[in-house]
């Protein structure tokens, strides 16, 4: 039976203006497993006016912070209840393993709690007394309405993080998630009409970027734009946003460097290049695509990663035994199947892996290239997919300049025991995020941007709050004589 799900305006639960749906498939049934609102023009403009509504009602503006940060705290006490349901239902939609829909949603309630705990802790700033009889102090306001648009590969974790960081300063938002994920923000959008948020605070339109996303980024009232996602949609949201002198955050693509020097713990390396590229069946953003290996170790670390591989378990996300999920979309599997195509055309030998899997779901086998060039569209390009470049390197300038070579730079791992060689490397990657000995950690608590193309702006951390704010600056003469008007001091 199929699942029929609403949007969330105003504080009501509604169908699209026009009453059109889209299904959204299960990706290892490829079978439809619910419906969402297809929503247009008209949806959005409700929306963002509903948030803009609630922005400046007093039940959220004259809300003190402390009060604001107690809700937020609600939301994150209510997650454990509805927790298992909504890591079924994430994984039902975009085919993540059961495992990190789990531990993705038992994450949202710290993230719920970091976030409040900078609601009522943003200072404004008291210049010293350089006129006598005028107190100058700046303090900050909210933007306002706040457009979160999201990806298919991570839509909740996403979404609750830029939400939580949007809420904390008091702006309201309007949540756009993938065409192709919308269910699990659907259901956690109910946790703040159970927390008690104001209706309008948070608000959920589903639909095509085309129809929802863009005239949400061009819509008047709305003043920041935080997205995730692609490259190229990010540059025409860039574009699009400009007209309106938006503020605009992109959380964009990546093709990131895991480099392995011959001084490094082997056997950890192995699994953090199985891990790094392999999880999530290569749909994340920061997985470690390109494998780039000392020479002197280049051939038993492929034989052993190889070997390792091979034992990995592909299939229902559900089944606690699997640990290679399918590809989330049917375009997206498209796509990562052209890229094995082209990768043999342009002369990268197969090592492991290849295809797709016979059967149901859009499976893709693990698949390793080596003779790779740096200029191959599988070296050069995001696949997204579980399909990892292996390209060896002489020295540390050589792997610096091999990683570099990319329009990307959203993250990258170093594998070595020499500290020095480690703090040189961290030093000279272009990336927002570098790992040493690990990868694929994250933490709210720390600032996450993108370099090159794989971003503008950033987000997280204590000092992202500002982010969402603007500052205001007063002169409040109590006593002054006023002085000629055009003469600065
Ligand atoms: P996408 O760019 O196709 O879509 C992302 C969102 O943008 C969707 O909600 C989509 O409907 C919307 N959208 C599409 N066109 C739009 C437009 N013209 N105007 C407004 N909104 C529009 O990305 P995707 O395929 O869903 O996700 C995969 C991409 O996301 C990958 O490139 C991946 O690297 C990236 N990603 C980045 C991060 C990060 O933190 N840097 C995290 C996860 C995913």
């Amino acid at each position: 039976m199929t699942q029929s799900y609403q949007m969330l305006i105003g504080g009501r639960w509604v169908e699209a203006a026009g009453g059109d749906h889209l299904a959204s498939e299960d990706p290892y049934s490829g079978k439809a497993w619910a419906v969402i609102p297809r929503g247009a023009a008209d949806d959005v403009d409700a929306a963002v006016e509903a948030a803009d509504a609630a922005f400046t009602a007093p039940s959220w503006r004259s809300l003190p912070a402390s009060a604001r940060a107690a809700l937020m705290r609600k939301v994150a006490d209510l997650i454990p209840t509805v927790a298992d349901g909504l890591a079924e239902v994430e994984t039902r939609d975009n085919g993540k393993l059961l495992a990190a829909t789990r531990g993705e949603v038992a994450a949202l309630a710290n993230i719920f709690h970091y976030f409040a705990g900078l609601a009522d802790k943003i200072e404004g700033v008291i210049a010293p007394p350089e006129i006598p009889g005028v107190f100058a102090y700046a303090c900050y306001q909210p933007l306002g309405v706040v457009a979160v648009i999201t990806p298919w590969n991570s839509p909740l974790l996403i979404a609750a993080i830029k939400t939580a960081n949007a809420l904390a300063a008091g702006c309201t938002v309007v949540i756009k998630p993938s065409e192709f994920t919308s269910a699990s923000t659907l259901e956690f959008a109910k946790l703040f009409e159970r927390a008690g948020f104001p209706p309008g605070v948070v608000n959920v339109v589903t639909g095509l970027g085309a129809e929802v996303g863009e005239r949400l980024v061009t819509h008047p009232k709305v003043a920041k734009i935080q997205f995730t996602g692609g490259s190229a949609t990010g540059r025409r949201i860039n574009a699009l946003a400009s007209g309106g002198l938006k503020k605009v955050v992109l959380e964009l693509g990546g093709k990131s460097p895991n480099v392995v020097f011959d001084d490094a713990d082997i056997d950890a390396a192995i699994r953090g290049a199985i891990v790094g590229i392999f999880s999530s069946s290569g749909q994340s953003c920061i997985s470690g695509s390109r494998l780039l290996l000392h020479r002197s170790i280049h051939d038993r670390f492929i034989d052993r990663l190889v070997a390792l591989t091979k034992d990995l378990r592909i299939g229902d996300p559900r089944r606690p035994e699997t640990q290679i999920g399918p590809i989330t979309t049917r375009p997206q599997f498209d796509r990562v199947i052209g890229f094995l195509d082209s990768a043999r055309a342009e002369g990268a030998e197969c090592v492991m892996g290849g295809a797709a899997l016979d059967g149901p779901g859009q499976l893709v086998q693990p698949t390793v290239f080596t003779r790779v060039r740096n200029d191959m569209r599988i070296v050069q390009d995001e696949i997204f997919g579980p399909v990892l470049s292996v390209i060896p390197f002489e020295d540390e300038d050589e792997a610096i300049s091999l990683a570099n070579d990319s329009r990307y730079g959203l993250a990258a791992g170093v594998w070595t025991s020499d500290i020095s060689r480690a703090f040189r490397m961290t030093e000279r990657l272009e990336a927002g995020t570098v790992w040493v000995n690990t990868y694929r950690l994250l933490s709210v608590l720390l600032p996450s941007t993108g370099y090159k193309e794989s971003g503008l702006g950033s987000e997280n951390g204590q000092q992202n709050i500002l982010n969402f704010m603007k500052p205001k600056t007063v002169f409040l003469n109590h006593g002054a004589q006023v002085t000629a008007p055009f003469i600065a001091t």
